[in-house]
């Protein structure tokens, strides 16, 4: 049986189990690990049959758990080699150093990871900011890890057994398997196939994804400006489409944002309103499938009906309305119920 279960959806936090056939695959992992296993409980799903997470990009909410949840359940993460290497440089402190310090951090750096080839570059000591979503509150996501760091269960072991992995503290990048994948290549993670496509969203390298398992195919787009002809042409023949539908852009233009902000979210880097979504779904959007789940509302600059209302006018043109059951995926609570 093929499942969608989207354990939360907004800026607050991302969070999606796709599975089929043997396989169960966590797609972004934007809350706490221990909220991430009690919305799976919550819906059905036990956290220790994953078989892999998947990033689409590195924004904070889409990578909060990510360590956390990697490590315990000791499972490999796929990213593209630039969303890791961001991920790398937003997880590594801010350091104010002298050349000469630097140097030598390079230089323990690369004596110590001599025995395992091509990790961490030299430019991880000099920091960009974290990428930021759209301004819904962050602050959150910072108290949030440092809590799981001090219950990471691996911060006890490493000083006794040197085989055991770095604590969080030591190397919070440290992942139990890393594994590359890149837009545009098919590949396979058990009985589920990937297909990667690129995104326009202001991350290193964002993708969108169709998810094909037991002949069941699922369209997977959020955090993304516009939708170019290359994404239209991967959102057909769909048995489910998830979308993203972030904002109203009336509330947003008349909302507390600053205005910089408000151009970032509006921009064609941005995220999509819910007149975008509406203008894809009644017109380039093929009608094809079972369902549509509308997801990355904004709490701030966007209302649930407000999007429901502008996608149901939207889809109301298509000859096959009764097919696209509409849903939307919430911040709060997951989404579940969704089988093939
Ligand atoms: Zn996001
Ligand atoms: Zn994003």
């Amino acid at each position: 049986m093929v499942r969608f279960t989207v354990l939360a959806s907004g800026s607050k936090g991302n969070s999606t189990v796709v599975s089929g056939g043997r396989t169960r695959i966590l797609v972004d992992a934007g809350l706490s690990c221990r909220e991430l296993f009690r919305r799976m409980k919550q819906a059905g799903e036990d956290p220790a049959s994953l078989d892999a997470i998947i990033i689409t990009h590195e924004h904070q909410d889409h990578v909060n758990g990510l360590s956390v949840t990697a490590r315990r359940l000791g499972i490999p993460v796929y990213f593209t080699e630039a969303t890791h290497r961001a991920w790398m440089r937003w997880l590594t402190p801010r350091r104010q150093m002298t050349y000469a310090q630097w140097l030598e951090v390079c230089r323990k750096q690369a004596a110590e990871r001599q025995a395992e080839p091509a990790v961490v570059a030299p430019e991880t000591v000099t920091l960009k900011d974290s990428d930021s979503e759209d301004a819904d509150d962050e602050t959150q996501f910072e108290s949030n890890a440092s809590a799981e760091s001090a219950a990471a269960p691996t911060d006890q072991t490493s000083d006794q057994d040197p085989s055991a992995p770095p604590s969080l503290k030591e190397d919070p990048t440290w992942l139990p398997a890393v594994e590359y994948f890149q837009a545009g290549e098919v590949f396979a993670i058990g009985d589920i196939s990937l297909n990667p496509f690129t995104i326009p969203h202001d991350a290193a390298d964002p993708v969108g994804f169709v998810f094909r398992a037991e002949g069941v195919r699922m369209g997977f787009a959020t955090d993304l400006g516009y939708i170019p002809p290359n994404v239209r042409e991967q959102l057909r023949n769909l048995d489910l489409l998830l979308l993203e539908s972030n904002h109203d852009l009336e509330m947003l233009r008349d909302g507390p944002y600053p205005w910089s902000v408000k151009q970032r979210v509006l921009s064609r880097v941005g995220h999509l309103s819910n007149e975008a979504t509406a203008e894809f779904l009644s017109t380039a959007y093929d009608g094809q499938a079972a369902y549509v789940i509308l997801a990355h509302l904004s709490e701030n600059n966007n209302l649930p009906e407000l999007a429901r209302v502008a996608a149901e006018r939207a889809l109301l043109g298509r000859a096959s309305l009764l097919a696209n059951r509409l849903l939307l995926a919430e911040q709060h609570q997951p989404l579940f119920g969704i089988s093939f």
